[in-house]
């Protein structure tokens, strides 16, 4: 990523955009102080004269001759004098004057560098009719800037769907399972409908729903009243962990705690018990020391999972980890393997537990997914077919069941 700060005026100024440029380069960014293509700019502005306030209005717009879609930032004597007009201007995403130069960056730290999209949700063609499993697209992009994550500056700021189009897209699907998806599903909103109540409007359908990734703030007791109000919403909860240690998770930015995670799971399991909780870990984080990997290996037992998504740390350039030093190849592959063994150990007690027991189960052409997500093979079964089954034994990566009938 990108970054141009531009400077008019006094040594002042240009003391400043130093300190400025310093923290970016410190944020993973790429400095310029020459007008050039970038995707942020920061505007440091001069009102020392009329003409130095008027090339100062004139850099925004030449900014955004280079870049159309990056943001710009303003700051310095020019906006402070006349912030208003900055404000106005296309492109401007914030103007901080002269006593708030040092919020820039905070800001950048809270909110990294976006995209200011268009703002609403782009419509897309309901995706090709099926009889089994469907996405619904229900929101896009994500305000979270975990600091090893690229997303928010490609898909730009969390925004919904509207729940009369979700409704509308719903209720034209003739598939069995809708599965709700979002980059960050759990910041879904349309006005007073969170992810709750868009799930107690989709209670009205025939299909059952299942709910894509979502994180550890989304599972209050409102949310999992609501949930189970609707009637249709499977037990299955794709809980993003990441780390079973605080201290990473910090280093992640994830606004959570190992204690707060394993109580968002205490949560799911009193109102769902039979509830299947998979989720992802990244293994060997540049902050990650042997304890902190220990915590992540103990976490995977003590939260129960289903199934779990491991993947080792890669550096991705432009996000906050990319300037942090990366572990030892050998390091991460040596954890990896023992993340690997104790997902399959927790993934084995799961199925354990529902062997000899029924369930229900829908088939796509191979195998099929019981409510809480257990991969099931049965003889007979026909794509598309609900059917009530009786789990036999562990098979492949998941059941072998018998048809009892179908539903
Ligand atoms: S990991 Fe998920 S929540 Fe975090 S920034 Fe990326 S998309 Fe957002």
């Amino acid at each position: 990523m990108k970054a141009c700060v531009f400077t008019l005026g006094c040594k002042q100024n240009e003391a400043e955009s130093a300190s400025l440029m310093r923290g970016l380069e410190a944020r993973g960014y790429e400095v310029t102080d020459e007008l050039s293509f970038a995707d942020l700019y920061l505007l440091n502005t001069c009102a020392v004269t009329a003409e130095a306030e008027k090339k100062s209005r004139q850099a925004v717009a030449r900014m955004r001759k280079f870049n159309p879609s990056a943001p710009v930032i303003v700051c310095g004597c020019a906006s402070e004098h006349n912030a208003e007009e900055f404000a106005s201007r296309g492109g401007v995403v914030l103007v901080t004057g002269t006593a708030r130069k040092d919020k820039i960056l905070e800001l950048l730290n809270e909110r990294g560098v976006f995209h200011e999209t268009e703002g609403c949700f782009t419509e897309l063609p309901p995706p090709k009719a099926t009889k089994t499993r469907a996405y619904l697209r229900v929101q896009d992009g994500c305000n979270r800037f975990c600091s090893y994550c690229l997303i928010p500056y490609l898909r730009g700021r969390s925004r919904s769907r509207t729940a009369e189009k979700v409704l509308e897209e719903a209720r034209g699907m003739s598939a069995k399972e809708i599965v709700l998806t979002g980059i960050d599903l759990s910041d879904y909103r349309d006005g007073e409908t969170d992810l709750g109540g868009l799930l107690r409007l989709l209670g009205e359908l025939p299909a059952r729903i299942r709910l894509g990734s979502l994180e550890v703030g989304v599972v209050t007791d409102a949310f999992l009243g609501q949930m189970k109000a609707a009637g249709n919403v499977m037990p299955h909860f794709h809980l993003s962990l990441q780390s079973g240690s605080t201290r990473v998770l910090r280093a992640m930015n994830r606004k959570y705690t190992r204690e707060e995670y394993l109580e968002a799971c205490g949560r799911i399991y009193r109102d769902f018990p039979d509830a299947a909780i998979t989720t992802d870990i990244i293994v060997g984080f540049p902050t990650e020391e042997e304890e902190d990997f220990l915590s992540s290996l103990s976490i995977v037992e003590e939260a129960g999972f289903s199934r779990v998504h491991a993947f080792p740390f890669s550096p991705r350039e432009g996000t906050a980890a990319y300037q942090m030093k990366d572990l030892p190849a050998a390091v991460k592959k040596e954890r990896m393997g023992r993340m690997l063994a104790q997902a399959k150990a927790a993934e084995e007690r799961y199925i354990s537990r529902f062997l000899g027991r029924e369930a229900v189960a829908l088939f796509e052409t191979d195998g099929g997914y019981t409510e809480n997500y257990l991969r099931v093979y049965a003889e007979g079964a026909k794509e598309g077919g609900l059917y009530r089954v009786r789990l036999i034994e562990q098979e492949k990566d998941g059941v072998r069941a018998e048809i009892l009938e179908e539903i």
